[in-house]
């Protein structure tokens, strides 16, 4: 028997999605029937539909910030049961190979599905791809239970969702992975559904100086409202915008985050950051094959160039303590939460997501 789902299909680069009837295969092993309450559209699923992440796989369907319901359970499933909240991870946490043993990665070796035994996807009989391995942008979704994060029932689903991807990525690349302390001044190039979340975590970590770079002026208020001290437009920066940084940072910042997925940003981001100890992490995804450029010795001094992978967080162990801050009233999501629509309006969600008009838009279902 199959499992019947509806899904938003992307047929190619640059095509308008359909709504279509999908067939997951019946459950086995450890696989999870999740029912789809609210599922986030992320930059990274905009980098497949436009072609920039040189993805070639399709039909597929793509979304990986989902918030749902335990509605079936494989016979091996040991940690879930039927009613549970959860949330979908991209970047699973086995527990048990040894990436997820150490405490030196997040990247647990099923990353994006890999090596899992999961449930086949089919359209008509064709087989359709799900990046990431999570399949958010339908009704249902079958993941295997290392890919799920159970959270308390009391956070709402509508909200819950965001901690699979951009809550995460960026409070944790803040929390996990710079490890930004007290007093450190920070600048963070991009505030959109992630970086306004890196200012979030700046703001947590207690950031002296949070500067925020956006080209898109309707951004400042809400960044500020989030711990942005200073917002710069780019735009209205009359001469070397590197240099006003530098200035302003009085000698480089401690810590630089690119939010954008621009090479040309990471490279500045790096160049503002302190020469002696400044920490730059790339966050963003820059597009396919494309490279960055830097001179050797601008690092031997101690600066430092890293990246995150979804907040450098363990997803199943992260994801409950992040959603537990939203409900301590620690970090905002409501705010950023700026669309919801029905699944069949989805290409009208990125296409506010290009104009900028949107922080985070959440696709509900019926
Ligand atoms: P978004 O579209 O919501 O926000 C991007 C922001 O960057 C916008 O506010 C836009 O105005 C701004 N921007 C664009 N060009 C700029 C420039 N030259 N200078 C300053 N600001 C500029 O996108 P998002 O959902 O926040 O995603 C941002 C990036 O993070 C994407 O590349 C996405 O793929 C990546 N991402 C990475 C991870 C990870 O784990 N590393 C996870 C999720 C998303
Ligand atoms: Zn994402």
């Amino acid at each position: 028997m199959s499992i019947k789902v509806r899904a938003a299909v992307i047929h190619g680069a640059n095509r308008p999605m359909t709504i279509e009837t999908l067939e997951y295969e019946d459950l086995r092993g450890d696989q999870v029937l999740v029912k789809v309450e609210a599922s986030g559209l992320c930059h990274s699923d905009l980098h497949i539909i436009d072609g920039s992440a040189g993805h070639t796989e399709f039909p597929a369907v793509l979304g990986h910030e989902i918030g749902g319901v335990v509605i079936g359970c494989g016979p091996d499933v040991k940690t879930l049961e039927l009613g549970d909240h959860v949330v979908a991870l991209f970047c699973p946490q086995c527990g048990e190979c040894p990436n997820c043993k150490s405490g030196k990665t997040n990247i647990c070796q099923h990353f994006c599905g890999e090596g899992q035994d999961a449930s086949k996807l089919t359209w008509n009989g064709v087989e359709v791809a799900r990046p990431g391995g999570t399949g958010g942008f339908a009704d249902h979704t079958i993941l295997n239970e290392s890919a799920l994060a159970k959270v308390r029932k009391d956070a709402p689903l509508n909200r819950a969702f965001y901690t699979g991807c951009g809550v995460t990525t960026g409070v944790g690349a803040v929390m996990f992975t710079a490890k930004v302390e007290a007093g450190a001044k920070v600048i963070i190039f991009g505030l959109g559904g992630i970086g306004l979340n890196v200012v979030q975590g700046a703001r947590l970590a207690g950031a002296s100086m949070v500067i925020g770079v956006d080209l898109n002026p309707a951004r400042e208020d809400m960044a500020r409202s989030l711990g942005v001290t200073h917002f710069i437009n780019p735009a209205d920066i009359e001469g070397d915008l590197a240099a006003h940084l530098i200035e302003l940072t009085g000698g480089g910042a401690d810590y630089c985050f690119e939010c954008v997925g621009s090479t040309k940003l990471m490279e500045q981001a790096s160049a503002v950051s302190h020469p002696l100890w400044g920490v730059t992490t790339l966050v963003g995804v820059s597009p396919y094959g494309q490279k960055i450029a830097a001179e050797p010795t601008d690092y031997l001094m101690g600066r430092k160039l890293q990246g995150t992978m979804f907040g450098g967080a363990k997803g199943r162990t992260d994801v409950p303590k992040v959603v537990d801050w939203y409900m301590n009233g620690e970090i905002n999501i409501d705010d950023l939460v700026t669309h919801v629509l029905p699944l069949e309006q989805i290409d009208k969600g990125f296409e506010m997501m290009k104009r900028g008009e949107a922080i985070r838009t959440v696709l509900t279902f019926d």
